[in-house]
């Protein structure tokens, strides 16, 4: 599931980018009403660009989108910055080969995190992530509100796609926006069927280790969920747009 580096050649592309991205993973099932954000490194490396706070993953316009700066300045952009901005820092900080980030609080991840047992690949979603298995960086379940926890987020990280963070949510990596925001998705629908597999009784059946030794995403299907993602929820936001329309 790898994909070259690609970052936006401009502002208005990054703002572009981090709109859909969050609408894609509105539609994907990733909301916890104002909370959660993804972004992408800026092509000057001047920051990060990201969603400002109070906004619906939903709701996120191209200009609701701020660029930030390293120290946490907002140089592009108005409106209230989030404080959670340490997450992505922190990683890009410690991470060369990153390019996008998504933090969400989802539902289902954070259900099977509470019961502290192994992701089973019961699905091609469930795949990605029991083989290695996500760390957890269990630290704090408060927020990630200063540098050091930023970066002993990273430290927990290491080089993995992405990290679980108990009783609060998840970080996940990408090399562009599309990887980080389809592993996202993917995590939170492997932690569904999993939920729905435990809930219903004993699990007896998941992919064999040779199956698991042979498994990839091809890059091509990366993109093709998040077209599909982005379409949707695009589709989704017109129709919304026609019904309120007077008669
Ligand atoms: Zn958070």
């Amino acid at each position: 599931m790898t994909t070259s580096l690609q970052v936006p050649g401009t502002d208005s592309a990054a703002a572009r980018l981090i709109s859909e991205a969050s609408k894609a993973l509105a539609f994907g099932g990733l909301s916890d009403l104002v909370w959660g954000h993804v972004s992408v490194r800026d092509h000057a490396n001047r920051g990060i660009w990201m969603k400002e706070s109070g906004l619906g993953f939903e709701e996120v316009a191209p200009d609701s989108v701020q660029l930030i700066g390293w120290d946490g300045t907002v140089l592009v952009g108005t409106g209230p910055r989030h404080i959670e901005y340490l997450i992505h820092t922190g990683v890009y900080a410690a991470r060369a080969d990153v390019t996008s980030i998504v933090h969400a609080h989802s539902d289902a991840v954070n259900a099977w995190c509470s019961l502290d047992v192994p992701m089973r690949p019961l699905t091609h979603a469930g795949m990605i992530f029991s083989n290695p298995e996500l760390p957890r960086f269990d630290e704090t379940a408060n927020l990630i509100r200063t540098p050091e926890l930023g970066e002993r987020l990273a430290e927990a990280l290491g080089d993995a796609v992405g990290v679980l963070i108990p009783q609060h949510g998840f970080v996940m990596t990408g090399e562009d926006v599309p990887t980080a925001v389809m592993r996202a998705v993917l995590l939170e629908r492997a932690a569904t069927t999993l939920l729905a597999a435990l809930s219903a009784g004993e699990v007896r059946s998941w992919a064999s280790d040779a199956d698991l030794a042979e498994f990839a995403w091809p890059p091509n299907q990366i993109q093709a969920g998040w077209n599909y993602l982005v379409r949707s929820a695009l589709a989704m936001e017109a129709r919304t747009v026609v019904e309120r329309l007077p008669l």
